[in-house]
């Protein structure tokens, strides 16, 4: 069978959207699909992430209540999650590192009750087990195998590396093309962005799609972490094995704690995440016109509730870290990178602990929600809930910046969540 139009549809971005929107699309013969990546390789970020594979709470996907997206809701969710073929492999306590193992040991002796598949409960607001990681018999198994590779050779489906999109062209309106940064012009029957969460807005920007919310409300988990120096170095083949759900005072199974086998080469530390999953505080992507480029800026902890989630989870990832099961395997256990010991976080003061927590934070590599998804009312929404930009024709998002709320889970598998179902809808368009 040939392609049904010789022009392809045009996806933007290798990553775990663009892999599962391009051959998802290709899967139909009559589409002719082609796939641009700029060289991180395709798979983007599903080819160096932790695997670490979850779907979030139930309440994180209402989105038709929540933001007007009609059809979006936990019940289409689960059932698109539950449809997926994305491989999910448990962390075996015969191959957790010891870190893991020790936090699931630590929560076990603080009451906390064991789940078995954690990652894929949707429900319980404290719980802990070891990790589900998208894998095969051991070795990750990305978006490539899963989607890619089945095809990959079909004559309807062409992916380039190396293919750096500068903006999208459009004719009014409507998208009909990419101009690539070596001056490339490729015509285009419509045009999927799938760049991620930073690259998709400065995109947007660049080809003057200048609505209001493009950049806007961008976000991440913010996390902390105590470092463990570890009794006896370690090489663990489980990056993060073990993960603690519980709440804070103010929200609902929005804290997570995560064991990192061995933040060093040699194995010497490890260390115990915490992280805020519930998260109130925006950011942006600023673009600079003059450049062409954008710089995000997440804002973290700056909404005094992710403040007080976060004193919430240090003081609980403290009391965790000097319970018998991990300091049993730990010589130290430190608050920053100069050696200083975590000790004084038993009897400071909720602001010794806030300045603290201001300084030391980080990013836990989930950026999303800069191009939300939203009511074609709301005039901070940057698509619809067919993931149209509003107001322009051929022309679609899908990826981490659509979100527009950012679940309680790693993002990987949520991303995939939502790139099957645009997918779906947008062959019921081209159709
Ligand atoms: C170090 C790290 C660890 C992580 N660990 C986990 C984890 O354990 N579990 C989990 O669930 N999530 C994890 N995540 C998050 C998760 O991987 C991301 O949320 C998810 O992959 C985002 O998918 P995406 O399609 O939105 O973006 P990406 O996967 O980043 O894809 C975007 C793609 O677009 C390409 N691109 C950008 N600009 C252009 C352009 N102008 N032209 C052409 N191509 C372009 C990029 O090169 C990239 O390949 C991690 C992320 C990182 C970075």
């Amino acid at each position: 069978m040939t392609a049904r139009n010789q022009l392809p549809i045009v996806v933007v971005g290798a990553g775990s959207a663009g892999i599962v929107v391009a051959s998802r699309l290709a899967e139909d013969p009559t589409n002719s699909v082609l796939l641009l990546e700029s060289g991180s390789g395709l798979g983007g970020s599903s080819l160096r992430n932790y695997m670490v594979g979850m779907t979030g709470m139930h309440d994180d996907f209402e989105w038709e209540r929540d933001f007007g997206c009609a059809g979006w809701n936990w019940d289409t969710a689960r059932k698109t999650f539950n449809a997926m073929p994305d491989l999910l492999q448990d962390v075996q306590p015969s191959e957790a590192g010891q870190v893991d193992s020790a936090l699931v040991e630590a929560a076990d002796r603080a009451g906390v009750p064991r789940i078995a598949r954690l990652a894929r409960d949707a429900h319980s607001g404290q719980g802990a087990g070891y990790c589900s990681l998208t894998r095969s018999n051991g070795v990750r198994h990305s978006v490539l195998e899963t989607y890619f590779n089945p095809v990959r050779s079909q004559s309807n489906f062409a992916a380039r590396v190396n293919a750096v999109v500068d903006s999208v062209v459009m004719d009014g309106v409507r998208a009909v093309g990419v101009r690539l940064s070596n001056g490339e012009h490729i015509e285009a029957r419509g045009v999927v962005v799938c760049a991620g969460a930073i690259a998709t807005p400065v995109l947007l920007r660049r080809s003057n799609i200048t609505r209001p919310g493009v950049g806007i409300g961008l976000r991440d988990h913010p996390s902390i972490a105590i470092t463990l120096a570890l009794k006896q170095p370690q090489h663990s083949t489980i990056r993060i094995g073990a993960n603690v759900r519980t709440s804070s005072q103010k929200g609902y199974a929005d804290i997570h704690v995560l064991s990192l086998n061995e933040t060093d080469e040699l194995g010497k530390f490890g260390a115990l995440i915490a992280g805020v999953m519930h998260v109130h505080s925006r950011g942006e992507v600023k673009y600079d016109s003059a450049t062409g480029m954008g710089e995000p800026m997440f804002n973290s902890l700056s909404d005094e509730r992710d403040l007080e989630a976060m004193r919430d989870a240090v003081r609980y990832v403290y009391e965790l870290a000097i319970s018998q099961p991990i300091s049993g395997i730990a010589d130290a256990i430190l608050s920053d990178a100069n050696g200083t010991s975590a000790h004084w976080i038993g009897t400071a003061s909720d602001r010794e602990i806030d300045d603290w927590a201001l300084r030391q934070v980080g990013a836990y590599s989930h950026a999303a929600g800069s191009c939300a998804m939203g009511s074609s009312r709301d005039e901070m929404a940057v698509v619809n809930e067919r993931a149209e930009v509003i107001g322009h024709q051929n022309l679609w998002l899908c990826d981490a910046s659509i979100l527009p709320t950012l679940p309680r889970a790693n993002t990987h598998l949520p991303v995939v969540m939502v790139a099957n179902r645009v997918t779906a809808m947008l062959r019921e368009t081209l159709g």
